[in-house]
């Protein structure tokens, strides 16, 4: 890791000091930190103003108790979070994830890369991101209906078309969305339809939205690929997932001509050499919720499935990790690079470890992070709040096409970012330069 500029370095221990332990929210800083090197010794007022430190305090956190009673009759509690970080350019806006790893450090980090990401996209929304170590696995639907009332009993309290909005991120989906707004409209006695995005169509929903994280990273993707003359026609890709956001990069990769030969869930992976099934993935993932290993089953023999090792063994020439932080490492990345991989996407959030990515940057392999790759989520929600705002409703066609226009002009401030600060082909310095110069001059404006 390269040492940091002296006021940049005093901003990070500060974080260390304050966030003892958050070791998510210091990896995702640094990194930010690391590319805004060239940034202060270009335009020191960044560094006099102190906007960087405020810039990595969230605005607020908010942390409540969840008890809910599971269908046995039994009391259960959890741990709610919403962290408000950075309203600067307009309400919070960012998913609420649903599982047992969320801790107030992992929702620390998705919300301060979500405040670069939701820059990016070019629309009015701050950063924010919520969620509880509730898990969602082998609970009924009733359970999960009480525990998201549960959760928005306090939650309603702190959000708001105008404050801050909340959407679906790990285990939540239209399902939870809906029981969510259900208790928001019951408390509040509003249909404020813009409080959440991720709806059902029925019922103030944007047209893909569900898909829109997914086909966005391979718009990006593709959007690399072609600067390098080169297009998703007969190319061998690896999903890591097989949630939202991997289905629908499948989905679109297949549509552009690639091959997505492997998907993944927490249980394992398969390897389908004839290209995933979309249709099939759909059923086992969507409708059945079963593990990944029914594809298999489903799918017949020339399916090899496997719950050990890693699906970064698969030899690919692209990688779209849209599983979940950290779960490429140092060892995959060596893997992957020795097996002929040139292009990694994100489609989660932050999947690659620091020391993966510098193999992949060592080793001239082209890399998308995620704040940039899958913007197009949080766009189309922001699209969704449009709809709802002048209570109107786009066809797919028009809204695919506005999401296709906002991946490929993240695409081109990223590029010409990373040219203009010395760093050409990094889109990690390109996204974080480029995300930070609009939240910094926004929170210059409004004054301290
Ligand atoms: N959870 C998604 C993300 O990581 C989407 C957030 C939203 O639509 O607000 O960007």
């Amino acid at each position: 890791m390269p040492e940091l500029h002296h006021s940049l370095h005093d901003v990070y221990g500060e974080v260390l000091r304050r966030n003892p332990g958050e070791h998510e929210f210091h990896q995702a800083i640094r990194e930010v930190l690391t590319s805004l090197e060239s940034v202060v010794s270009k335009h020191p007022e960044y560094a006099d103003s102190a906007v960087i430190r405020r810039l990595c305090e969230p605005e607020r956190q908010i942390i409540f108790r969840v008890p809910w009673v599971d269908d046995s009759g039994a009391v259960q509690i959890n741990r709610g979070f919403r962290v408000q970080f950075n309203s600067a350019l307009g309400p919070f806006k960012g998913g609420l994830r649903f599982h047992p790893s969320v801790n107030v450090g992992v929702v620390k980090f998705l919300s301060f890369e979500q405040t670069f990401k939701n820059a990016l996209t070019g629309m009015p929304i701050g950063g924010g991101k919520g969620g509880s170590d509730f898990d969602p696995k082998g609970r009924s639907e009733a359970e999960v209906m009480r525990f998201c009332q549960s959760f928005m009993t306090e939650l309603f309290r702190h959000i708001g078309e105008h404050t801050d909005v909340p959407a679906g991120d790990i285990g939540v989906g239209a399902r939870e969305i809906g029981f969510l707004f259900g208790q928001y409209k019951r408390m509040s006695n509003r249909y404020e339809s813009g409080v959440l995005t991720g709806k059902g169509l029925n019922w103030g929903g944007a047209r893909v939205r569900r898909e829109a994280t997914g086909y966005g990273t391979v718009f990006f993707i593709n959007e690399m690929l072609k600067t390098r003359g080169q297009t998703l026609d007969g190319q061998r890709v690896v999903v890591s997932g097989s949630g939202n956001v991997a289905i629908y990069a499948i989905e679109k990769v297949q549509e552009l001509g690639g091959t997505v030969v492997a998907c993944s869930d927490s249980g394992g992976y398969v390897v389908d050499d004839k290209g995933i099934d979309v249709a099939l993935l759909k059923e086992i993932k969507e409708v059945r919720r079963e593990r990944i290993s029914e594809y298999a089953t489903a799918r017949g023999n020339h399916v090899h499935a496997s719950s050990e090792g890693s699906i970064w063994n698969v030899p690919c020439d692209i990688a779209i990790p849209s599983a979940t932080q950290n779960e490429l490492t140092a060892g995959d990345a060596i893997t992957l690079t020795k097996n002929g991989c040139r292009l990694v996407g994100e489609g989660a959030n932050m999947p690659a470890t620091p020391e993966a990515i510098g193999i992949f940057t060592a080793a001239g392999v082209a890399f998308a992070p995620g704040k940039a790759a899958n913007a197009g989520g949080v766009a189309t929600s922001a699209l969704e709040m449009q709809q709802n705002a002048s209570r109107d409703s786009w066809s797919f066609e028009y809204t695919e096409e506005r999401l296709s226009v906002i991946m490929r002009k993240i695409h081109e401030r990223c590029a010409a970012t990373a040219d203009e600060y010395g760093s050409p082909g990094n889109y990690i310095a390109g996204a974080n330069i480029a995300g930070f110069v609009q939240v910094a001059d926004a929170m210059l404006a409004l004054g301290v």
